[in-house]
């Protein structure tokens, strides 16, 4: 029966990869003045040379060393493994990389250990979706239902979603998948773009920058703000008066507000008809994200980027603080606890319009709102991918987008592979340019 018993595991190799991102401000919001975007790589090699699955954590500089080192300190649980019994015992492989008792103590499921067992996770669904000859995303939507609930860890999820009602959501889209893959095949998903919104963009670099999405096709784009309110009114006006109505605007104030200000400042922006406020305050004050949504209600308040697990989104939700769910392909622990998410807003009946940019994130998580799309939640006009067009350049297999949308990726895995050109040129250690 074994298909891929002659696959075996051999080794790894993690690399610290920073981009000097601060000297030209992209990425500068509220919270994160001056990233430099980095990424801790790992490959997992086997014993067949053209073989290896790859993923990234994303940080944005200092602290990637750690989070490298955090990697390397798991890794090692999955070498000498053959890839039979990495999609046999995928959700042992799972929990073992995160019950190691001391290591525990360090961040039950959050922190560096939590996103280097989702480097771990990710570059095994790499590695599997390369074997079978499949995108990743299409890998995942032909899988049988009993086969997705198999890798999913519904461990502290029992007040929201059992195993079986996890079932029946998938089998409700039994019929149609096959119809499904078609139109994400043909049609792909919308995007919307942050790129002309960054806090440290002088207002006519902005302005220019959001003519020049809106020609390009997309229909939502998103500012940071946060920092001064004139600053936000004056911003947004400009856009307002320049672009009109139609245009859908999303802001992102990055977590600095407290629970009282974000209310307070939310309210302000009211006549902007915003489509979401992002990340209004700490990502881990469920309450705190209630309170704020049921206060400048019907304004939806969306987050999840650095919501460490599939726990603090089912709080997010079960408390009504989350209108939109905002995963990450990195942040979790990969695409196993992304299922369970995909699954509970399904659940919950939100939209789940996933957080990208930095490095190497929109080339990951589009894999999981393709699924979404096609075996969970279907299409719907409410899922916009995040696209931000930094770094692209890097990667073996860059996204497409065309006329505002993601196209549907064709290549085997998960889109994660770097060029090695760029891994050489940016690795930390040879690299001067970014400031410790
Ligand atoms: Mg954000």
């Amino acid at each position: 029966m074994s298909k891929f018993s002659h696959i075996t595991i051999t080794g790894f190799q993690s690399t610290d990869i920073r981009f000097p991102t601060s000297s030209s401000l992209d990425g500068s919001d509220a919270m994160n003045v001056d990233p430099d975007y980095s990424a801790a790589y790992l490959e997992i090699f086997t014993n067949l040379p053209s073989l290896k699955g790859v993923s990234l954590v994303f940080t944005i500089g200092r602290g990637n060393d750690l989070q490298v080192a955090a990697i390397e300190k798991l890794v090692n649980k999955i070498i000498g493994l053959d890839l039979d019994s990495v999609i046999e015992e995928n959700l042992t492989i799972y929990k073992d990389l995160g019950s190691d008792s001391q290591y525990r103590w360090l961040g039950p499921e959050y922190g560096i250990f939590q996103m280097a067992r989702g480097a771990i996770m990710n570059a095994l669904w790499d590695l599997i979706a390369k074997a079978h000859g499949k995108p990743l995303w299409l890998l995942l939507s032909e899988m049988e239902p009993e086969e997705i609930i198999k890798v999913i860890d519904f461990s502290y999820l029992d007040d929201v979603l059992e195993k079986d009602e996890a079932l029946n959501i998938l089998n409700a889209t039994r019929d149609s998948k096959l119809r499904n893959i078609d139109i994400a095949k043909k049609s792909g998903l919308p995007a919307y773009t942050t790129s002309p919104g960054w806090l440290g963009y002088k207002d006519s670099k902005m302005m220019d920058l959001t003519r020049q999405a809106i020609d390009d096709g997309f229909r939502l784009i998103k500012y940071k703000c946060g920092r001064k309110l004139e600053d936000d009114i004056r911003r947004l006006t400009l856009v307002r008066e320049a672009f009109g109505e139609d245009l859908l605007i999303a802001v992102d104030a990055n977590q600095v507000w407290s629970v009282n200000q974000a209310i307070e400042w939310i309210k302000s922006l009211k006549p902007f008809n915003l489509t979401w406020v992002e990340e209004p305050t700490h990502p881990e004050d469920s309450a705190g994200h209630a309170q704020i949504a049921a206060a400048v209600a019907p304004t939806p308040i969306a987050t999840g980027e650095m919501a460490s697990s599939r726990i603090t989104f089912k709080q997010l939700m079960k408390l009504g603080g989350q209108s939109v769910v905002q995963i990450d392909a990195s942040r979790v622990s990969g695409v196993n606890e992304n299922l369970a998410i995909i699954l509970m807003a399904k659940k919950f009946g939100k939209p789940v319009c996933p957080h990208a940019g930095g490095v190497g994130l929109c080339e990951m998580v589009q894999h999981l709102a393709f699924f979404d799309a096609v075996a969970v939640s279907g299409f719907h006009n409410s899922r916009y991918i995040e696209f931000v067009d930094h770094l692209h350049e890097h990667f073996v297999y860059p996204v497409k987008i065309e006329r505002g949308n993601y196209v549907a990726p064709s290549e085997p895995g998960m889109n994660a592979d770097m060029k090695r050109e760029s891994i050489e040129a940016y690795s930390f250690k040879s690299n001067e340019r970014v400031t410790l």
